[in-house]
């Protein structure tokens, strides 16, 4: 077990981290600025009810799984849009592709990367030419087109099961009614369909229509956790109505994508790159990382190694 660096937590326990948590709050010049900002903040709650912060930073609305967060102080998806910005730039939302095609590229993308999933529908479409012969192809010739973006067997079916049920129900593979329905509605439509779930809708949604629908992928995940914007324990697919509750319906695309980005080329899964992490000073996970690390660093100085 690895040894604290700090006296009277040895070895490092819970209770170490949490008093390296204080510490590093305590010196960081801006962490108790943002802390009584964020205490008095209210947005807007897409179903009309705000979410009050209580004294602390603790969100009042947030019960259940996510009210086991820790007593540190999670930045508000406002501030965390504030403040990822600069890094990333201006994320205004444009259509990207029309739904049935972001269905079916959403589809692809599952476990695998969105270049994969590009390529697989450009060979999709290569092998024939239109969603609606790909709706009418053996299940077979749709796995071996897009064979190279992995999990083919899976997917080929699904795509034709979506497409066919979409023609079933609408005679054609015109989508462009979802935009019309309320939210929850275009979300029941999409997830009634088989492999279609509330990270798939959510993204024809968004990314189609401009709904403020959340997808949670495993980027914003993780990133979310470490941010105490849910709890250690929350899944995913709960995650979707715990972050789209919490987040100003008109900043939803941008913090999706922000969240995305910064977990692809900061946050990454193995190792936060938390030192350069303009979000530190408001995640708990950043505050016990750079703690530790200032700790460590300690006995190295005293030793003259550094
Ligand atoms: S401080 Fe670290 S853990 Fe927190 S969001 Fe930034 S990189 Fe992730």
């Amino acid at each position: 077990m690895r040894q604290c660096p700090l006296r009277g937590f040895s070895p490092c326990t819970p209770a170490a981290i949490v008093y390296l948590k204080q510490q590093a709050l305590s010196t960081h010049s801006g962490a108790s600025t943002i802390m009584r900002k964020q205490a008095k903040v209210t947005h807007s709650h897409p179903t009309g009810r705000g979410i009050r912060t209580a004294p602390g930073g603790q969100r009042s609305a947030l019960r259940g799984e996510n009210a086991t967060l820790s007593a540190g102080s999670p930045l508000l998806p406002a501030e965390i849009i504030r403040r990822l910005e600069p890094l990333y730039g201006p994320a205004a939302w444009q259509p990207r592709r029309e739904p049935a095609p972001e269905l079916v590229v959403t589809i692809l993308s599952q476990h695998t990367s969105d270049l994969n999933a590009e390529r697989s529908y450009e060979q999709l479409m290569r092998a024939f030419g239109s969603l609606e012969a790909v709706a009418q192809a053996p299940e077979g010739d749709i796995a071996e087109a897009i064979r190279k973006g992995g999990l083919a067997n899976q997917k080929a079916p699904r795509i034709k099961g979506a497409l066919r049920q979409i023609q079933a129900q609408r005679g054609s593979l015109d989508l462009s009614f979802l935009g019309d329905l309320p939210l929850e509605e275009a979300k029941a439509w999409l997830t009634a369909m088989p492999g279609v779930g509330k990270k798939t809708a959510a993204v024809v949604l968004c990314f189609s229509f401009g709904m403020p629908a959340m997808a949670v992928d495993t980027h914003v995940h993780r990133v979310a956790q470490r941010l105490g914007l849910i709890g250690p324990k929350v899944s995913a697919d709960r995650a979707h109505e715990i972050l789209e509750a919490m987040v100003a319906p008109e900043d939803v695309y941008r913090f999706h994508l922000y969240l995305i980005t910064h977990g692809r080329r900061i946050c990454k899964a193995p190792h936060p790159l938390c030192q350069r992490c303009p979000l530190a000073s408001g995640c708990p996970t950043g505050m016990a990382q750079l703690a530790l690390a200032q700790g460590e660093a300690l006995p190295a100085l005293r030793r003259g190694a550094m």
